[in-house]
């Protein structure tokens, strides 16, 4: 992703892609003190574009520092970063972190916080699966407590185990990994939330330490428009040979069907049909 034309906007510039660069000792590769949203334009708009800033500068005040921008200048720099791509279906990744300077320790107050804005393509994240429904590992890594770890900010640090989790995953042939939290209940894949229909209604696990995603409150939203009961509940492993239907929701995975998560399959029935339809005719109305 690194050598090709384009423009990324920098700390309040548009900088060429290939000089995007930061250094070595950047603060936040050595401790993680890095947040992030991921975006989609669809039709030339960011959908949910505000709450996606808005939940970046929450990130980074739940870890402790304060991004440089308000969110009327986010707003105006994606929207420039996304005009200047000349894409009109994209993903956009914001990203902010305790940069290089004086501090080399844990601690950084001295050091910048710094900036970035990239666009590119991303098709299905899942590929075929986005149809077929996608094949889940179950991770042997939990979703921490929020006594251990700001769980609700989209910070870094918490994608430890989801990239572990994932390359397992891969490695067995799967998608991904669904993960269990702390105490064993189901939590969530590594960058995507869940749901389960049984006998016509829906339960999904209360985000109690994990994203409550912009686009899981999208679709339980859909979901009681349409008249359909959403339990939101602590999910116990064995209830899963018990489902019907389950689809992963995020703003990269948008609603992507599930057929099996470890030896558990499920259908991809009416319900989920149709709620991946009408997720993807409301980003783009
Ligand atoms: N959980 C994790 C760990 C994620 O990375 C994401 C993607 N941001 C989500 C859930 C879904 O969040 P959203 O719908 O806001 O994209």
């Amino acid at each position: 992703y690194d050598d090709r034309d384009g423009f990324i906007w920098m700390d309040g510039v548009m900088v060429p892609w290939r000089e995007a660069n930061v250094h070595v000792l950047t603060h936040a590769l050595h401790y993680a003190s890095s947040v992030f949203e991921g975006e989609r334009a669809y039709n030339g708009k960011i959908f949910k574009s505000r709450e996606h800033s808005e939940r970046l500068k929450r990130s980074a005040q739940l870890i402790d520092f304060e991004i440089p921008y308000t969110v009327d200048e986010i707003e105006a720099a994606k929207a420039e970063v996304l005009k200047a791509s000349g894409l009109s279906d994209a993903y956009v990744r914001a990203v902010a972190w305790r940069g290089a300077g004086e501090d080399m320790g844990v601690a950084s107050a001295r050091n910048p916080v710094r900036m970035a804005i990239a666009v590119w393509e991303w098709g299905a994240y899942y590929g075929d699966a986005k149809t077929k429904g996608a094949k889940l590992d179950i991770s042997k890594w939990k979703r921490p407590s929020p006594e251990t770890i700001p769980s609700h900010a989209k910070a870094a640090g918490l994608y430890m185990i989801c990239t572990m989790s994932k390359h397992a995953a891969e490695a067995k042939g799967c998608s991904d990994a669904m993960m269990y939290d702390h105490r064993g209940y189901v939590a969530e894949a590594t960058g995507a939330n869940i749901f389960f229909v049984k006998d016509g209604e829906v339960h999904t696990p209360t985000p109690d330490c994990f994203l409550n995603g912009i686009t899981r409150q999208t679709v339980i939203g859909m979901l009681k428009d349409r008249g359909v009961k959403v339990h939101e509940r602590h999910i116990m492993p064995e209830e899963l040979a018990g489902f019907e239907q389950c689809w992963l929701t995020g703003t990269a995975a948008e609603v992507t069907p599930v057929g099996q998560i470890g030896d558990y399959t499920f259908e991809v029935g009416t319900l989920t049909r149709e709620i991946a339809d009408s997720y993807e005719k409301l980003v783009r109305s």
